[in-house]
């Protein structure tokens, strides 16, 4: 019997990031260079499981404290950044450090680190629990507080209320940003903080590539951890959108189910997910659909992000 037809749409603006591609090159530069030593990630480099998995298989290990890296070892920091307490520690234990964290999260490090130096109390907006979050918060100089959404931004009673300003977690949506900048503006008129547009490029385009995506599909299969901030983001934008909208970590998670009914399908990927997870998710769809795939919407165009400093592993073995 032949296979019924579905059409795939694909966003042409999906997966790796120039952030995200960085800090993956960083590990595997660091492990050839480490003659066999063991060579430690500060946080999954990125959230995503195959990319950790394919790593730790090179043989990087993986931690969430330093205490777990012996004195002298080597240990790269994610993209997510880190608090400053962190770089402080790993001086202390004279480790050789390799630090991916990329240069869009570096920037709102010294944003926030200029706000609060100045006197200003700083509202960082994302998500409190994401290890970005931590990173920011863990870089000011004075009076902190984090908002997650409107509703919070509107109970917001904060010291300085004539002295704020603001920064934004690079992965967060857009909309929710926009939301939540304007009942600050509104509420505390002499706030002062970075334009919209200086949220991640790459966290904009994936964003209006699934909006694109929405407009054309009743669902949308999204492939990304659920661990990962963007990703997620992208599931939700195609929700709010009145699409049904699936996460994936990887293709064996999809069901025919989902696909049932429908004559197109939109598809897309977090700017952690390998190209391989949506290769692979294409194939499965072809075991029960006669596919034509079509790529939509404009191909990104991704900034130079400065490379790497790897002067760290020159740093002499302790003492
Ligand atoms: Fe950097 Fe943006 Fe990628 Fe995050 S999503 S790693 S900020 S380029």
């Amino acid at each position: 019997m032949s296979k019924p037809a579905l059409d795939v749409l694909l966003a042409r603006t999906r997966g790796f990031c120039a952030g995200v591609e960085r800090a993956i090159d960083a590990v595997g530069h660091t492990l050839d260079r480490s003659g066999g030593s063991p060579v430690y990630v500060r946080h999954a480099i990125v959230h995503n499981q195959r990319v950790v998995d394919g790593l730790a298989a090179r043989g990087a290990r993986f931690v969430e404290d330093l205490r777990d890296v012996p004195k002298g070892g080597t240990v790269v920091f994610s993209a997510h950044g880190v608090p400053r307490q962190v770089e402080e520690e790993a001086r202390a234990r004279r480790l050789r450090v390799v630090d991916a964290t990329c240069p869009l999260v570096r920037r709102v490090h010294h944003e926030a680190a200029r706000q609060t130096a100045q006197g200003r109390t700083l509202i960082v907006i994302g998500h409190p629990e994401h290890v970005e979050v931590m990173g920011i918060v863990g870089r000011c100089d004075g009076p902190v507080v984090v908002v997650a959404d409107a509703a919070e931004a509107e109970r917001l009673e904060p010291e300085q209320a004539s002295n704020l300003a603001y920064v934004v977690q690079t992965t967060l949506s857009v909309d929710d940003a926009r939301r939540i900048i304007d009942v600050l503006t509104r509420r505390f008129p002499t706030i002062t903080g970075p334009d919209i547009r200086t949220i991640c490029y790459a966290t904009q385009n994936r964003q209006n590539a699934v909006a694109l995506l929405s407009r054309r599909v009743r669902r949308v299969i999204v492939c990304g951890d659920r661990a990962s901030s963007n990703s997620n983001r992208l599931r939700e934008l195609a929700q709010a959108a009145n699409c049904q909208a699936l996460l994936i970590g990887d293709a064996a998670e999809l069901s025919r189910g989902f696909l049932e009914g429908e004559q197109a399908i939109g598809l897309t990927a977090g700017a952690s997910v390998p190209e391989s997870i949506v290769q692979e998710t294409i194939a499965r769809i072809g075991l029960w659909y006669h596919v034509t795939l079509r790529e939509i919407g404009e191909q990104e165009r991704s900034p130079r992000l400065h490379p790497v400093d790897f002067a760290g592993l020159d740093d002499p073995a302790p003492a």
